[in-house]
C-alpha cells in the first residue's frame, strides 16, 4: 500500500501528516487518503477546513452535538472535573457526580426508567440492555426467555450483541455467527409512505411480525424486543402510526421487553426528551449516547424501568454483586462532568422547545427539495431528516460521491447508502436551515 501524507493548508510551515497509521472506522480508507476531508475547528454550527473555509453542520457531527460545537461550558466542566477528581473505580467506589447526572438523566426519562446504568458508547449500552435484559428473566425465574427481537435495517452498534441485532448486512456479513438466537421483523420503509413526513399512513399491521416470532418460537423463549423508534442509521425510518403501540401491546401481552435504542433520537431531536415521548409509547429499557454529552466526551448509558432493575436486585443475595457487568470508564468523572455541563445547556437554552418550534421550518425546507434533480424520497420528524438520492446501480456509491461533494460545496453530513441524513444541532436559526437547502439542492444539481 502506498504512502500517503497531507500538509495542513493553514500551517504551511508544519511538517506534512503521516495518514498512514491511522486505520480509519467505517471509512473507505484508501479513497479518503488520496482525498482527505479535514476539519480543524469547529464552533456553534460549523466546522473549519484546513483551508479556513467554512462547512455547515447539517447532522450534528453524527447526531451529538445538540448544543453545537466547541461548547465553552462543558469544557470548562471537564477541565475542572480533571483537575478536582480525574478518576475512581465504578466498581465498589463512586463519585458524586455519577449520581447527580443518572438523577438528571432520571428526570428526562418516561414512566419509571429512572436507574441509569453507565457505558462509554452507544454500543455498550446496547449490549447492556441485553444483558439486562435476559438477567431480569434469569431473576424471575424465566432463564429460557433467551431471544431477541430486532427489525430489518436496524443499526444497533457494532459490538457483538448489537451486530447480532443488526439489521445491515455489511455489519453482518463478514463477522461470522455472532450472538445466536436473533430474529429480525421486516423493516417499515414503504414505497405508499413515500415523502411523508412524520409517521406514514401504511405499515402499523408489520409490528404482527412480533406475533409471528411468538406464535414460531414461544415467548417463553423471548427476553426482548429491540427497536430504534425512528430506525436512525439505516437513513430515518420514521415508523407507522400506530406501529409502536402495538409493538408495545403485544410485548405486554407476552412478558417480552420492550427496548427502545434512543442512541440518535434521545435529547430534543424529535422534539422530546426523548423518541419515546414524542410517539407516547414507554420501553422497559432505553439506550442513550451522543448528545448525552454533546459528544464532548464518550459515553452511552441505559434507563431501566425500576421494575427490571428491581427485580434484578432483588434477586441477589445480601451483599452479592447484583449484575455482573460494567465497564473500567463506567460514569468517568469527566463524561459526568459533561453530560451535566451539557443538561443545563439543554435547560437553560430551552434547546428541546427550540428544536421543536424550528421543526416545521425545517419539514418546509427539506421537503421543497422533493422536486430536485435524483431525488427519490423524503421522509423525518422532529429535526431529522432524510434525502435519498437515486442509486447509480451500485447501492451506496451515488450516496458516497455526494456527501464528499457536499463537504466541498461547504455543508457536513452523514449519509447511509443513498440516504443524506439531516440532524443539525438544536441551536440552528432559520437561517442555517435556509442554508443547508440551498446547498444541498446546488450539489443534486451536481450529481
Ligand atoms: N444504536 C444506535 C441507534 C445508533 O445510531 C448508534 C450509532 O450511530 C449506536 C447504537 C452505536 O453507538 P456508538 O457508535 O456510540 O457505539
Amino acid at each position: 500500500m502506498g504512502h500517503a501524507e497531507f500538509k495542513l493548508r493553514d500551517h504551511p510551515k508544519a511538517s506534512p501528516l503521516s495518514l498512514d497509521e491511522y486505520w480509519m472506522p467505517f471509512t473507505p480508507n484508501r479513497d479518503f487518503k488520496s482525498d482527505p476531508k479535514i476539519a480543524v475547528r469547529a464552533e456553534g454550527m460549523f466546522y473549519w477546513n484546513d483551508r479556513g473555509e467554512k462547512i455547515i453542520d447539517a447532522s450534528s457531527g453524527m447526531f451529538c452535538v445538540a448544543a453545537g460545537h466547541s461548547r465553552k461550558e462543558i469544557a470548562e466542566a471537564v477541565h475542572q472535573q480533571l483537575l478536582e477528581l480525574d478518576y475512581v473505580a465504578p466498581f465498589l467506589r463512586a463519585h458524586p457526580k455519577s449520581f447527580e447526572f443518572a438523577s438528571r438523566i432520571a428526570e428526562l426519562t418516561p414512566g419509571d426508567l429512572n436507574r441509569i446504568f453507565f457505558a462509554n458508547s452507544g454500543s455498550e449500552a446496547v449490549d447492556t440492555a441485553m444483558k439486562v435484559a435476559l438477567a431480569y428473566h434469569n431473576a424471575r425465574g424465566q432463564a429460557g426467555r433467551t431471544m431477541f427481537v430486532s427489525r430489518e435495517r436496524a443499526y444497533h452498534g457494532v459490538n457483538f450483541g448489537g451486530v447480532a441485532l443488526s439489521g445491515i448486512i455489511s455489519n453482518r456479513r463478514k463477522f461470522g455467527p455472532g450472538v445466536p438466537g436473533v430474529v429480525h421483523m421486516r423493516h417499515t420503509h414503504l414505497k405508499e409512505n413515500f415523502f411523508t413526513w412524520g409517521e406514514g399512513a401504511h405499515g402499523k399491521e408489520l409490528a404482527e411480525d412480533l406475533t409471528r416470532f411468538i406464535n414460531l418460537y414461544g415467548a417463553e423463549n423471548i427476553a426482548a424486543c429491540f427497536v430504534e423508534p425512528i430506525a436512525g442509521s439505516t437513513g430515518c425510518i420514521v415508523p407507522p402510526q400506530g406501529y409502536l403501540k402495538r409493538l408495545r401491546e403485544i410485548c405486554d401481552q407476552h412478558g417480552i421487553l420492550l427496548v427502545f435504542d434512543e442512541v440518535i433520537t434521545g435529547f430534543g431531536r424529535t422534539g422530546e426528551p426523548f423518541a419515546a415521548q414524542s410517539f407516547g409509547v414507554t420501553p422497559d429499557l432505553m439506550t442513550m449516547a451522543k448528545a448525552l454529552t454533546n459528544a464532548a466526551q464518550p459515553m452511552g448509558a441505559v434507563a431501566v424501568s425500576e421494575r427490571v432493575h428491581d427485580t434484578i436486585v432483588s434477586a441477589a443475595p445480601e451483599n452479592a454483586i447484583e449484575l455482573f457487568h460494567g465497564y473500567t470508564c463506567s460514569a468517568h468523572p469527566a463524561a459526568c462532568a459533561a453530560g451535566l455541563a451539557t443538561l443545563d445547556i439543554y435547560k437553560k437554552e430551552g434547546l428541546f422547545e427550540r428544536g421543536k418550534a424550528l421543526a416545521p421550518y425545517f419539514q418546509e425546507a427539506i421537503m421543497s427539495l422533493k422536486d430536485a434533480r435524483n431525488v427519490t424520497d423524503i421522509r423525518g420528524y422532529g429535526m431529522f431528516a432524510a434525502v435519498d438520492v437515486a442509486s447509480d446501480g451500485v447501492p451506496g456509491r451515488r450516496g458516497y460521491v455526494f456527501q464528499k461533494k457536499l463537504f466541498d460545496n461547504g455543508l457536513n453530513l452523514k449519509t447511509t447508502g443513498d440516504s443524506a441524513l439531516l440532524a443539525p444541532p438544536l441551536i440552528a436559526e432559520r437561517a442555517h436551515i435556509d442554508t443547508m437547502r440551498d446547498i444541498l439542492r446546488r450539489t443534486l444539481d451536481e450529481l
